[in-house]
């Protein structure tokens, strides 16, 4: 008998058929003898909704009460959900984020998960009880509500398996597992049966939306034993791992696109010692993370340093800059925020330079022009034209995956 954490998205609790056929999925995970504690996010989009509902009555409302919120969405699912399975002759119990004992720090809106404490769901399971969650919330020392960031359920269901010492945990979704690009919009992507922690780690936070990139830091540091699987097919899902079965092999395991990206340059800036070094802390002190940052060869004495931020933060980062435009001393700062960040990820790549080689050529192929290049041992990225994104995505991941492209 195992410990097993289901984790069921959005999409997946919709409406009150698809919380049926998820109690279904739990009560016959539980039949086979498991106990289940099962996390569930927000029916379809409840927390847009919410959040919409929140800017017509206040635009810039506190993230204390945005959070407070949207903590609901979740537990209207989890309570649906108990609702199902006694329906179905099992019993079940809702637990919000603080009765499950989710201590998170104070950071409101994306909050950062602590320590669990596990008494309460243990006891529960111990009267043989399946246990849901709500995901994406805790509380933090204040006894606030908080939230963990958008797709933040993934996440939570991760921290239960560690700090429960599960046996697996199942993140169930609306497609059959991780591919090799967005199966939604990307033609002839491919499933992967498995995927390292590294390449996923990679792929989510460049933008592949279906895990929350903490979620597969977490499961790599406590080594959970994870899978991404569908919540309406029944297919075998994809395994996420430490070592995978071709990793000797060269290999691009998938192609992600991120569209919250904004690239600022400033332009005339001195050559001289300390400049970049003024720029990057005027923006640390904000709390502005800096991504791609590109310095031009300095000539007559000036260079040129253009970086990228997020969408959300570019216009403050613009800001900052133009108010300490005396103090670092440039000409102009330039904001362009249609622009997207397209990447490519797969270990080895480091001893590979046909690998960057082959995605440029894509791109030459399809005509489409490069802003920017940044590269590490397992991803190449490249910003191009917003409007150019998707073609971009398909013309590298034809040439990557299709039957006439070789993966190597
Ligand atoms: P959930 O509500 O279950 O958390 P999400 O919408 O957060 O689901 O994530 C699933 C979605 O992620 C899929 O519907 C798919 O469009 C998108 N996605 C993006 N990149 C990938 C990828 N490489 N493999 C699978 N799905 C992906
Ligand atoms: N409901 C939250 C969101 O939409 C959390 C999640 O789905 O993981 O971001
Ligand atoms: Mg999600």
């Amino acid at each position: 008998m195992a410990l097993i954490v289901q984790k069921f998205g959005g999409s997946s609790v919709a409406d009150a058929d698809r919380v049926r056929n998820v109690a279904r999925i739990i009560t016959e995970t539980y039949r086979r003898g498991h106990s289940v504690v099962a996390v569930l996010s927000a029916q379809g989009d409840t927390t847009d909704d919410l959040i919409a509902k929140a800017k017509e009555i206040n635009p810039n409302a506190s993230k204390r009460e945005m959070d407070m919120l949207l903590s609901t969405g979740e537990q209207i699912s989890i309570s649906l959900c108990a609702m199902a399975i006694e329906r179905m002759g099992y019993q079940a119990i809702s637990l919000t984020g603080w009765q499950a004992g989710m201590l998170t720090d104070s950071g409101y809106s994306n909050a950062r998960i602590k320590r669990i404490r596990t008494e309460r769901i243990q006891k529960e399971l111990d009267k043989k009880k399946i246990v849901l969650v709500a995901g994406f919330q805790g509380i933090n020392k204040y006894d606030d509500v908080t939230t963990l960031g958008r797709g933040g359920s993934d996440t939570s269901a991760v921290a239960l398996a560690a700090a429960l010492r599960a046996d697996l945990c199942q993140i169930y979704t609306d497609v059959d597992g991780v591919y090799t690009a967005d199966p939604r919009t990307v033609k002839g992507a491919r499933k992967l049966e498995e995927i390292t922690f590294d390449e996923m780690l990679e792929l989510a936070s460049l933008g592949a939306q279906v895990l929350h990139n903490r979620s597969v830091e977490m499961a790599k540091r406590y080594n959970v034993n994870m899978e991404v699987l569908s919540s309406f097919s029944g297919n075998p899902g994809t395994k996420v791992k430490e070592v995978i079965k071709t990793m000797e092999k060269t290999h691009v395991s998938g192609v992600a696109k991120d569209k919250n990206v904004a690239r600022l340059a400033l332009v005339g800036l001195a050559d001289q010692p300390g400049i970049a070094f003024k720029i990057f802390s005027l923006l640390a002190k904000k709390g502005i993370n800096v991504d791609i940052i590109l310095q031009s060869i300095g000539r007559n004495e000036s260079k040129d340093i253009s970086f990228t931020v997020a969408r959300s933060d570019a216009e403050e980062a613009k800001r900052v800059l133009e108010e300490n435009k005396e103090a670092i001393g440039f000409q102009t700062v330039e904001l362009n925020d249609r622009i997207a960040k397209v990447s490519i990820v797969g270990a080895g790549m480091v001893n590979n330079a046909g690998v960057a080689c082959k995605m440029f050529e894509a791109l030459f192929s399809a005509g489409i022009n490069i802003n920017m290049i940044s590269s590490s041992e397992i991803k190449v990225s490249v910003l191009v034209d917003e409007r150019e994104a998707d073609r971009a995505v398909q013309a590298i991941h034809d040439r990557f995956f299709s039957e006439f492209g070789s993966n190597a």
